[in-house]
């Protein structure tokens, strides 16, 4: 039987790999609607290879969802423009086959408590947490979840997990251990302060748009996975690691409380995870790299240095601080990176310009898309006042 699915975000690069996963197994999909902000030719034609409904433009995302049932809507848009759509898609009943981390990020506890309402399952799509959901005991990608009280009995058994293949009495997670590439300045230059916009777009190991990569540069991309994973397995920040991995192959692991520690491999191919999110809880078929152990002889790790990347430790700090920090600090990221793009600040300035950010943050609840809206605003104006 073909699932229904929704892409969000259908002309950026995990839109476009979706679309190659689905192509390639045209019995496994049926693809209802697509969605992007603009480039209007490229999506209508992959619409209509799809045989899918094309929506461009401002409110193309709410309009996909509102106007489309499926099984399975694959949140792909840039940033903050993803949590509505998401919200609406949860409200209708349908899986999230998750790749915009800005809405983990800044709606973790709003999204995971709407899901576990309505029995959605979060599917994760990002390398790392696929790689974390795969090295699960069991197919759900959120345990154990803290039970709304307005839950109902079936929604909390399936928000749990199902099928469970056995019953979990507590967490087992010990540890989550998320893998980086590093970025292209793991090592050098000495000095961040003359790294130029060229220079930060020239990610060595995955190609994809500029504010993800400026954020895997400076790392603040693997931050926002750390607060993506915390709300995706809930588990503390403080039990969240990062260890670099310039190979990345190995996508990420799970250290459990027995000892043993699980990790998920494979050759670089984001498009792994995407057939996983869209096809879970089976696996089919690809034409992929196959992994070659004896072949690449060695994988490295080490750990990140705090002093070149100052952002994993506000991501923390952010975290630890709860409510809508952890929001402010991304709106604060995605201004200073367009400030970045824009030749208005320097490389050194982003980190510093959220620093700066998250030390004037009020105390806020992040508890509806409106208090979410709200501390973006207030973020983006604290920002702009210098
Ligand atoms: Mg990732």
């Amino acid at each position: 039987m073909s699932k229904k699915v929704i892409i969000l975000g259908v002309t950026g690069s995990i839109g476009m790999n979706a679309v190659d996963v689905i192509t390639s197994n045209p019995e496994s999909f049926e693809v209802v609607a697509v969605a992007a902000l603009r480039n209007k030719v490229q999506c209508e034609a992959v619409a209509n290879v799809l045989g899918a409904k094309a929506y461009v433009g401002e409110d193309a995302a709410i309009r996909a969802v509102s106007e489309n049932e499926a099984d399975i809507c694959l949140v792909s848009t840039v940033g903050l423009s993803g949590l509505a759509p998401t919200l609406l898609a949860i409200e209708k009943g349908m899986d999230i086959a998750l790749a915009t981390k800005e809405v983990m990020v800044m709606a973790g506890e709003l999204v995971t408590t709407a899901a576990a309402k309505k029995g959605v399952k979060f599917l994760p799509v990002d390398s790392e947490h696929s790689a974390i959901f795969q090295c699960l005991p069991h197919t759900s990608s959120q345990f154990p979840l803290p039970t709304p009280a307005s839950a109902s009995p079936s929604a909390t058994r399936f928000a749990r997990g199902i099928p469970s293949l056995f019953p979990i009495p507590s967490s087992p997670i010990k540890k989550l251990i998320l893998t980086a590439s590093g970025g292209p300045f793991l090592d050098k230059p000495d000095d961040l302060s003359t790294v130029t916009v060229a220079q930060a777009l020239n990610h060595p190991r995955w190609k994809m748009g500029p504010k993800v990569t400026i954020d895997s540069s400076t790392m603040m991309n693997k931050g926002f996975e750390m607060i993506e994973a915390r709300w995706l397995f809930n588990v503390p920040i403080d039990k969240i690691d990062i260890v670099v991995h310039p190979e990345s192959i190995v996508h990420s692991l799970v250290t459990f409380v027995d000892g043993a520690t699980l990790a998920q491999l494979s050759p670089p191919d984001m498009r792994v995870a995407i057939q996983y999110a869209l096809t879970h809880p089976n696996r089919i078929k690809a034409e992929r790299e196959e992994l070659d152990l004896a072949r690449l002889g060695s994988l490295t790790f080490r750990a990140p240095d705090p002093k070149r990347f100052p952002c994993l430790n506000l991501v923390r700090e952010a975290c630890n601080l709860g409510g809508c920090a952890p929001a402010i600090l991304a709106s604060a990221d995605e201004w200073a990176v367009e400030q970045f793009l824009k030749g208005s600040i320097g490389y050194m300035d982003i980190a510093k310009s959220l620093e700066r950010c998250l030390s004037k943050a009020p105390k806020m609840k992040c508890d509806s898309l409106e208090a979410v809206l709200e501390a973006d605003k207030w973020a983006r104006a604290e920002l702009s006042k210098n």
